[in-house]
C-alpha cells in the first residue's frame, strides 16, 4: 500500500477518537506484549543474523526493556491521561484549570540499527500509549531485524493504527515529505540535521535521539577496580556499537597505568574473543573498513586485531592518544577506546565543556567536589557517577541528548508527555465576576487593576 494512503486512514482513524479509550490501548499493549514472548525465537534469529547478537544480551538490553516498557504503561497509562489540576490565579477567578494530554496524531518514527527492536519499539509503546496511530521506518542496516519487525506489526495491528514501513534512505526521504504530527528519530547527528530540516516544512515537531562523543572519566578518588569492570562491559558491550557508551576514557596520570592494566584484565575476563557468543560483531564491511582506520598501530595499548571476513574487531585500547588524533574527530561507534590523561580534573572538565555537546558522560570517583563539577561545570544528555550506560534503565529518569545529541526525551512519563500535547484548559464560572476588565475604562478601575495583577 502507498505511504500517503496508509497515512490517510490512520488520520480518518484518528479522528474516530477510538485511539483515546485507555482500554483499547491498554489492549493493544497487551497485544505487542504477547507478540514479543510468542515470538522470541524469531526475534532472536533475525538479530543474530544481524550482527551475531546473542540472547543474552538481546534479552537484557532488547527484549526486556521491551516488557518493562509495557509494563509500566499498562500500569500508568490511566494516571498519566488524568488531566492535571492546577491553580488558578487571582485574575481568573471564579476558575478551575486543568492540563489535559491530548494525544498528538500520527507518528512517525524512525529508528537507528544498533538496538533495532528497542529503539524502533520503545517510541512505538510510548506513542500507542499515549494514544497516537504511528508509522514505523526501522533501519534497513539491520535488515533481518526489520524484517521480524515489519513481520509481527502489519499482521497483527490494523494499519490505520500501527504500520511498519521498511526502506532506507529513499524510502525515509519519500516518508520526510508526508506531513506528519511528530517525527521521533533516532541516529546521527548528520542524519538528524536532514529529518529536522524536512520537518520543519511542515512545522512538524520532532524529538532527536542523537550521538555524540561521551567521555567516561576516571580519577585519582575513584574506586579503581569497580571503574574498570564496569567501563570494559559499557565500551564492549553491542562491541561498542552503542550510542551511550563511554567513546573515550579520561584518566588520571597518576593512576593511568594501573587502571589500564585492570582494563586489559576485565577484557581477558569477560572472553571478548573471536567467535565468542558474548560478542557481537560489527555490523557491515562500511563499518569496518572506518573503524580499522581509526586503529593507530603504533597507539594500540591492548588488541588490536580484526577479521574482515567475520567481521571481528578486537577489543581494543589505545594509549597514549592526543586530542588532534583522528580518532577524537567523530563518535567512535565501535570496539576502540582511546585513552586521554589529565592532571588536573577542572582543566579536563572545563576541556570537553568546550566540545560538542555529547548523549551521555561517566564520571568515576568518590570525591563530592568532583562530583558537583562533573554535574554543574559540563553540559551532557544524561549520565552516570560510578557506572556507565545503566541510566538509560531507570524508566523514571527522561533520556535525550542536548545540543548536537539531540532535543527532546523519552521512557516512562517523559515518553508519554513526548507523544503528547498538554493542553491548559481554563474553566470559568459564568458568575461572581467583577466588571473591571470591561469598557469604558476608568480611574477607579485602573487602581484595581494595577491592585489585582
Ligand atoms: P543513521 O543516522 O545512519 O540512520 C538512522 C535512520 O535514518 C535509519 O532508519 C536510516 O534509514 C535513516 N537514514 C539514513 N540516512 C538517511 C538520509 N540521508 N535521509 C533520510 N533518512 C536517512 O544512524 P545509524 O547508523 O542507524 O545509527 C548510528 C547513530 O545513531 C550513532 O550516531 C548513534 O550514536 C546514534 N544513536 C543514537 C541513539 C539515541 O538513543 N540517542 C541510539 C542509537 C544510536
Amino acid at each position: 500500500m502507498e505511504i500517503q494512503e496508509i497515512l490517510l486512514q490512520q488520520r480518518t482513524f484518528f479522528k474516530t477518537q477510538k485511539t483515546r479509550n485507555i482500554k483499547f490501548r491498554k489492549m493493544y499493549l497487551e497485544k505487542l506484549k504477547d507478540l514479543i514472548l510468542q515470538n522470541k525465537s524469531l526475534l532472536f534469529e533475525a538479530i543474530y543474523k544481524d550482527f551475531g547478537k546473542s540472547e543474552f544480551d538481546t534479552t537484557i538490553t532488547e527484549i526486556s526493556f521491551l516488557l518493562n516498557d509495557i509494563d509500566y504503561y499498562l500500569k500508568n497509562i490511566s494516571r498519566l491521561s488524568k488531566p492535571e489540576k492546577v491553580r488558578t490565579n487571582l485574575a481568573n477567578q471564579i476558575g478551575k484549570s486543568k492540563i489535559y494530554s491530548d494525544p498528538l496524531g500520527c507518528i512517525l518514527v524512525i529508528g537507528a540499527w544498533n538496538y533495532p527492536y528497542q529503539l524502533s519499539l520503545s517510541p512505538i509503546i510510548a506513542a500507542l500509549a499515549a494514544g497516537n496511530c504511528c508509522i514505523l521506518k526501522p533501519s534497513e542496516i539491520a535488515p533481518y531485524t526489520s524484517q521480524a519487525m515489519a513481520q509481527l506489526i502489519n499482521e497483527n495491528f490494523p494499519p490505520e493504527y500501527v504500520y511498519a514501513y521498511e526502506g532506507g534512505i529513499k524510502e525515509t526521504t519519500e516518508l520526510l515529505k508526508v506531513r506528519f504530527d511528530k517525527i521521533f528519530f533516532t541516529g546521527s547527528t548528520k542524519v538528524g540535521k536532514i529529518v529536522y530540516k524536512a520537518a520543519a516544512e511542515h512545522l512538524t515537531p520532532v524529538t532527536l535521539e542523537l550521538g555524540g562523543k561521551s567521555p567516561v572519566i576516571v580519577t585519582g578518588n575513584a574506586n579503581l577496580e569497580t571503574a574498570a569492570k564496569r567501563i570494559v562491559w559499557g565500551k564492549f558491550l553491542n562491541a561498542g556499537q552503542t550510542c551511550v557508551a563511554p567513546d573515550y576514557l579520561l584518566v588520571q596520570e597518576s593512576v593511568k597505568e594501573q587502571f589500564l592494566e585492570m582494563l586489559r584484565n576485565y577484557i581477558r575476563e569477560f572472553r571478548y574473543e573471536e567467535g565468542s557468543e558474548q560478542y557481537t560483531r560489527i555490523i557491515n564491511q562500511n563499518n569496518f573498513h572506518r573503524l580499522i582506520q581509526l586503529i593507530d598501530q603504533e597507539k594500540v595499548y591492548f588488541g588490536g586485531s580484526s577479521n574482515e571476513e567475520k567481521l571481528y574487531i578486537e577489543p581494543t585500547i589505545l594509549s597514549p592518544v592526543s586530542w588532534d588524533d583522528n580518532i577524537m574527530q567523530d563518535e567512535i561507534f565501535g570496539p576502540l577506546l582511546p585513552v586521554i590523561s589529565f592532571n588536573n580534573f577542572n582543566i579536563a572538565l572545563t576541556h570537553i565543556n568546550e566540545l560538542e555537546k555529547p548523549l551521555s558522560a561517566y564520571l568515576f570517583s568518590n570525591d563530592q567536589e568532583e562530583k558537583d563539577a562533573f554535574i554543574q561545570k559540563f553540559s551532557f544528555g544524561g549520565g552516570c557517577i560510578n557506572d556507565v550506560v545503566m541510566h538509560l534503565g531507570n524508566e523514571n529518569l527522561p533520556f535525550g541528548g542536548v545540543g548536537n545529541s539531540g532535543m527532546g526525551s523519552y521512557h516512562g512519563k517523559y515518553g508519554f508527555e513526548t507523544f503528547s500535547h498538554r493542553k491548559a484548559i481554563l474553566e470559568k464560572a459564568t458568575w461572581g465576576e467583577p466588571h473591571i476588565k470591561y469598557p469604558p475604562y476608568s480611574e477607579k478601575k485602573l487602581k484595581w487593576i494595577k491592585k489585582l495583577l
